[in-house]
C-alpha cells in the first residue's frame, strides 16, 4: 500500500546509501554487491533496518562513485551482480536506475527489493521507476507484513511479497530459489553487519552486539560500560 502522500521517487542530487557489503551470498542468487539505500516512507511494522526509514543524508555518493566499488567487487570476487535493498529503492529512483543500467552494461544482473508493488510502481508513470524497472532482472515487491512473516521464503520476508523476473535472465524453476535462508554476520572494521535473513531472535542478539560494539568505541572497554549500568 502507497503511503498517504508518497514522496518523489527522485528527489535528490546524488545516491543516499546506508551502507553496502562487496560480497554476500544471502541478499539473492550467487555472490553479490548488496547496497542498502536511506529513505523509506513505508515504514512496515516490524521492518528489520528502522534505521534506514529517515531521509536524512547518510552517505552521499555519485553513481560513478558506486560503479568503482562494483566494478572492484566484480574483479575481486566474481560477484555476479547486485542486490539493492533499503531503505526503499524506488525512492531513488532516477540514480539507481543510471546505476542498474551501467551495473547490467558490465554483464552483471540486478536484484531489487522493493516495499512498493510492481502495479503500485508502473501506476506513477514515473520515467525514472520505468528506467530502473526496465534494468532490473528480479524484483521482489510489497511491504514487509509481520502478520505473514515466513522462514520458508528465500530472500523474501513474508508471504504476501512476490517474486518478478522481469528479464529472461534467471530461471523461476532453478532449485535454488527453494533452498533454505542463509545469514552472513560479518565485522567490516567498523560495524557489525548482517546479511540475509535471520531469526527474529538473531536480529535482538545482533543489536545487542552492535550496541557493545558501539559503547567498546566510545568506552574503550566494553566490561567497564556494563559495570556503569548495572
Ligand atoms: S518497505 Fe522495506 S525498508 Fe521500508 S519499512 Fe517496509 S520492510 Fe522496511
Amino acid at each position: 500500500m502507497l503511503p498517504q502522500n508518497p514522496p518523489p521517487f527522485s528527489s535528490s542530487t546524488h545516491l543516499n546509501l546506508s551502507h553496502w557489503v562487496p560480497k554476500t551470498g544471502a541478499e539473492g542468487p550467487g555472490q553479490r554487491f548488496a547496497l542498502w539505500v536511506q529513505g523509506c516512507a513505508i515504514r512496515c511494522a516490524g521492518c528489520c533496518n528502522p534505521e534506514m526509514f529517515g531521509f536524512f543524508p547518510k552517505q552521499l555518493l555519485t553513481v560513478d562513485d558506486v560503479m568503482g566499488m562494483i566494478r572492484s567487487a566484480q574483479s575481486q570476487y566474481l560477484i555476479e551482480g547486485i542486490s539493492c535493498l533499503g531503505g526503499e529503492p524506488f525512492a531513488q529512483a532516477e540514480h539507481l536506475g543510471l546505476l542498474a543500467e551501467a551495473v547490467q552494461a558490465c554483464g552483471l544482473s540486478v536484484m531489487i527489493f522493493s516495499g512498493y508493488t510492481l502495479e503500485e510502481i508502473r501506476a506513477r508513470h514515473d520515467p525514472h521507476a520505468e528506467r530502473l524497472l526496465a534494468h532490473t532482472d528480479i524484483l521482489v515487491d510489497g511491504p514487509y507484513r509481520e502478520d505473514l512473516h515466513t522462514e520458508e521464503r528465500r530472500w523474501i520476508g513474508s508471504t504476501n511479497q512476490r517474486l518478478h523476473f522481469l528479464s529472461d535472465r534467471y530461471d523461476p524453476e532453478d532449485p535454488c530459489w527453494k533452498q533454505k535462508n542463509s545469514v552472513e554476520v560479518f565485522f567490516d572494521g567498523k560495524e557489525l553487519r548482517i546479511t540475509g535473513f535471520p531469526k527474529k531472535e538473531w536480529r535482538e542478539e545482533v543489536v545487542r552486539w552492535r550496541r557493545q560494539i558501539e559503547q567498546a568505541r566510545t568506552t574503550g572497554h566494553p566490561e567497564k560500560n556494563k559495570s556503569h549500568t548495572s
